[in-house]
């Protein structure tokens, strides 16, 4: 058996397609296009990718990007107040602030710092809590990409075994939370979780958030489960001597047992900004009254 292979570059591309559209149709009735502010501190190069592509695909769908790029030395006073100013700008329906940040700087005073309103990446205490309890609020971007690749593939999840590995704030937990949106019946699975195959092999949907190259194998997949690898692992490949990247997942093992399953690159990763110009999206129509 080979499973489906879940496109997330196409499925990406067709979702800010639509968002390009939906866009032209607000700036040709004379509204303002949506705004997304990000924030770079330092010079951390993976950071710098990110932010390059986050800005290129913002202007691309006919959103306005506002980058502010700090020095590695900036105070947390000069950060902060950076902020204060994007919360009050009206042109702005976004930020994001690029982690990880430098030492010096309390990542979780920044993100409290963001105006929830704002918070397209899903990260203040507020948006978590409004998850948590089944409230109105940002969702962050990589869970929502990854719900979006399971429903791809099926759309009712209710009562289907889903096991997460990986209990972080930004992708296990949340991500965890949407399952059981979706009434599936939820395993948060981590670094203590004792057998951690046999716990795998019970999912009918697997999501891996781990950061350990190729953890899963074929053991860890029950035959023709929906397997979604939110890992991007940088490795170098023994036959090129190259640096490449690859998943938490096992692909080629895993896809001779899985029904669907995400590549590694290609996957997740393409969604995640996706989601956060849809989050961007979101956040224009509630401030302007539109929803
Ligand atoms: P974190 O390091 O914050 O969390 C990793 C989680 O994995 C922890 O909960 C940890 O458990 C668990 N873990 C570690 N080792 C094992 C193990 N051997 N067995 C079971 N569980 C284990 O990572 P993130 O959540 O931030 O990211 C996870 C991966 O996803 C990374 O590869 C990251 O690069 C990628 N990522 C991809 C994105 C995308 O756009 N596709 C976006 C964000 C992240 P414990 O809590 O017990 O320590």
């Amino acid at each position: 058996m080979t499973a489906t292979l879940i496109d997330g570059k196409a499925t990406a591309a067709a979702l800010r397609a639509e968002m390009a559209a939906r866009v032209a149709e607000l700036t040709a009735k004379g509204l303002r296009p949506p705004g997304l502010a990000v924030v770079l501190v330092g010079e951390d190069p993976a950071s710098q990718v990110y932010v390059a592509s986050k800005a290129r695909q913002t202007v691309e769908i006919g959103m306005r990007s506002f980058e502010h790029k700090l020095g590695a030395g900036t105070p947390e006073a000069e950060l902060l107040a950076l902020i204060a100013r994007l919360n009050a700008d009206p042109a702005v329906d976004g930020i994001l602030v690029q982690l990880p940040l430098p030492k010096h700087i309390d990542a979780d005073k920044v993100i409290e710092a963001i105006a929830p309103e704002k918070d397209v990446d899903g990260f203040h205490p507020v948006n978590a809590g409004r998850l948590a309890t089944g409230g109105r609020g940002f969702v962050p971007c990589t869970p929502r990409g990854s719900l979006r690749l399971i429903k791809s593939v099926r759309q009712d999840l209710a009562g289907l075994h889903a096991v997460v590995v990986g209990r972080s704030n930004i992708v296990g937990k949340p991500m965890a939370l949407l399952l059981l949106g979706e009434s599936c019946t939820v395993t948060i699975a981590h670094s203590k979780t004792r057998d951690l195959p046999a716990v795998c092999r019970d999912a009918d949907i697997l999501v891996a958030a781990v950061g350990r190259p190729k953890l899963l194998g074929a053991e860890h997949v029950k035959p023709g489960a929906i397997v979604i690898d939110v890992g991007i692992n940088r490795v170098t490949d023994p036959a090129t001597g190259k640096g490449k990247l690859v998943g938490d997942v096992d692909f080629d093992a895993a896809k001779a047992v899985a029904g669907a399953i995400t590549p590694v690159p290609g996957g997740v990763g393409p969604m995640t900004i996706a989601c956060l110009l849809e989050n961007t999206l979101d956040s224009y129509l509630i401030r302007s009254g539109l929803r």
